[in-house]
């Protein structure tokens, strides 16, 4: 499976850094969750072609997780894709969505390719979705809206995404994760809605992580300072552009 980090910031503007948007890989099949700035650029310097992605997955509706949805349409269409696109999001954000899509008169381009909406309700852990030997699971984050975290499990692989949110009991309660994503909006700063690098590393028992990759992260944080206080070598500050592959 491969993990591409389309962006890696938080909501404050970063000089950087794109907000954060995932795109998992495996054996062809292409999931993108949540769409930040630019996604057309990113998925193409990234080598995923716009017209192989099968499903955007957003776990909240924040403007910094779902603005680049008209530019990814736009893109897809000037590309001549013909596949179906799979769009997942809470049962609560459906009406949003499919009204934001008619106020980009998405209808009228025309597109040639079918937006198949998908709901889920992010309060229940429930497998959304599996594809390439994937399979992606929600469960609720703990933040100021509606929120998602994801489990993708692939060949035997645990990968976690915390979401955006507060330090989570879920993520806790795994025996074993290979790769733990986690939002640190903050090094050190604790926030409501939010986490830092500091309590994520305090409050998770990081012998169960083999390696933890921070992203939804701001300017100004001093984050390198405060990873090297725990001498870890399993802590990735998340940049754009990078690839894990499990
Ligand atoms: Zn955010
Ligand atoms: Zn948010």
């Amino acid at each position: 499976m491969d993990i591409r980090f389309l962006g890696t910031g938080s909501a404050y503007p970063g000089s950087e850094r794109d907000n954060t948007s995932i795109c998992f890989s495996n054996a062809g099949y292409h999931v993108l969750v949540d769409v930040s700035g630019n996604p057309c650029r990113k998925l193409k310097q990234m080598k995923v072609d716009l017209g192989e992605l099968d499903a955007v997955l957003f776990t909240h509706f924040h403007i910094d997780h779902i603005y680049g949805l008209p530019s990814l349409l736009w893109g897809m269409w000037l590309e001549n894709r013909k596949k179906p696109l799979r769009l997942f999001c809470d049962y609560r954000n459906e009406k949003k969505l499919y009204e934001w899509v008619a106020t980009m008169e998405a209808d009228k381009w025309p597109i040639a390719f079918p937006i198949e909406v998908e709901t889920f309700d992010g309060d229940q852990e429930e497998q959304l979705l599996s594809g390439g030997g994937m399979t992606f699971t929600c469960f609720k984050a703990l933040h100021s809206v509606p929120t998602v975290g994801l489990e993708v499990r692939c060949a035997g692989r645990v990968v976690v995404y915390s979401g955006d949110t507060e330090i989570n009991t879920r993520i806790g309660q795994y025996d074993h994760i290979d790769l733990l994503i986690h939002e640190a909006t903050f090094a050190r700063k604790v926030a409501g809605n939010h986490c830092s690098l500091v309590e994520v590393v305090n409050k998770y028992d990081m012998d169960k992580v083999g390696e933890v990759v921070f992203v939804h992260l701001s300017d100004n944080e001093l984050y390198e300072e405060e990873a090297a206080k725990f001498c870890n070598s399993k802590i990735v500050i998340g940049e754009d552009l990078m690839t894990k592959r499990l």
